[in-house]
């Protein structure tokens, strides 16, 4: 609890407070590494890629630079590239559609499910036709989207499946893991992430060795051999000192996810029955890890500034739809096309929920959200 000339702060994210949990052995890791002097790939990436393609139960797994060049890098290895469709949700983070575009892709936008922010599956099915070459789906704020429709409209027309799952490693759909439901999926280990770095950090899973095979070669300029060229790569590997910390914080990983979820459970039972506040929907099938909690309400930046007045950390994800973009312009995206993504982007509020949340913090929150639902309430009364 920090107390600033009496007033309570809260912050939206607070890393301080689980370095402070794990400093000794994140300094041990890193250490390790100094004195090996291996910074590029090399054995604890290896153990990583092991630990992390088991964890999701994928047969593989990729240590890359990002979530952004994972999602690049899986695009790449299927072949996308100019001419070809790629559908897609517009609610999320840039990079989802920013891989598709920098390959010469389009991205062709299925509005989303309002209750989940996910795709909306029957939308997103539908604008599977002859010029789509992937589907990237995104896994948002912690829970999986529903896969089974989209990957059985795809997967009838043999255009592959990929998954966005930077915000939800270890999120679980009927019973099985984000990452291991598509042809690949894509994970991030930017510091805000559930499973978060010590910088960037990523990584692609799949069970098609060819295609982990393939990923392995592009990541590494796009040669087998070095200096030997078969096809034109990037540079995107992972740091031995990312994995090495990675390795500590998997041990964490599932007592953090539970942390979120419990506070997430709470926000649920105590922000119940305010008035214009609608909590988040997790589908009776999905487990989610919750790496954001976002509310609704139609008095979002109201409320957002009420908040952050109160000393409360909270954010926008995402203010701007990704048809509406200055630089997706180009693609001819309307005001209109996407109504759900729009309006989430209007009523959408991220809250503290990350597992050392003090409950002394965690019930400032949801006291000061009620205080703005009754003012409210009372200011229409008069
Ligand atoms: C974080 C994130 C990314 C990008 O990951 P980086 O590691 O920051 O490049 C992509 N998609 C989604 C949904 C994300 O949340």
């Amino acid at each position: 609890m920090k107390e600033q000339s009496g007033r309570m702060t809260v912050k939206l994210l607070d890393l301080a407070a689980q370095y402070g949990a794990i400093r000794d052995e994140i300094r041990g890791a890193i250490d390790e590494v100094l004195e090996s002097q291996q910074f590029i790939l090399g054995p604890k990436v290896e153990e990583l890629e092991r630990r992390v393609a088991s964890y999701c139960g994928a047969a593989h797994a990729v240590g890359v630079a990002s979530g952004s060049d994972a999602i690049l890098l899986a695009l790449m290895a299927l072949g996308v590239g100019a001419g070809d469709e790629v559908v897609t949700t517009p609610y999320t983070f840039f990079s989802t559609a920013s891989s598709i575009t920098r390959l010469g892709a389009k991205p062709v936008f299925a509005d989303i499910d309002p209750r989940t922010y996910n795709v909306d599956p029957a939308r997103a099915a539908a604008l599977v036709g002859p010029r789509t070459k992937a589907v990237v789906v995104v896994h948002l704020f912690g829970q999986t989207a529903d896969m089974d429709p989209i990957l059985a409209a795809a997967l009838a027309r043999g255009v592959p499946v990929i998954e966005d799952a930077c915000q939800s490693i270890g999120a679980r759909y009927k019973g099985r893991p984000a990452g291991s439901l598509g042809t690949a999926g894509c994970l991030s280990f930017f510091p805000s992430k559930n499973l978060g770095g010590l910088g960037d950090g990523g990584m692609v899973v799949t069970s098609d060795a060819a295609l982990a095979d393939f990923i392995r070669t592009l990541r590494v300029h796009g040669g087998r051999e070095r200096y030997y060229h078969d096809v034109i790569g990037i540079n995107s590997r992972l740091d031995a000192l990312q994995a090495a910390a990675l390795l500590v914080k998997m041990r964490h990983l599932e007592e953090w996810h539970e942390g979120r979820r419990r506070n997430a459970a709470w926000y649920g039972e105590r922000l119940a029955g305010i008035a214009g506040v609608e909590t988040p929907h997790v589908e009776a099938h999905n487990v989610s890890v919750f790496n954001q909690y976002v509310i609704r309400s139609r008095d979002r930046d109201a409320l957002m500034s009420f908040l952050r007045e109160s000393g409360v950390g909270c954010e926008v994800y995402y203010p701007v739809p990704l048809h509406l973009q200055r630089c997706f312009a180009y693609l001819g995206g309307r005001a209109g096309d996407c109504p759900e993504a729009e309006r989430a982007a209007r009523e959408s509020l991220a809250l503290p929920v990350y597992p050392e949340l003090p409950p002394a913090q965690r019930e400032h929150v949801a006291a000061r959200i009620r205080e703005f639902a009754e003012r409210r309430a009372e200011g229409r009364a008069r």
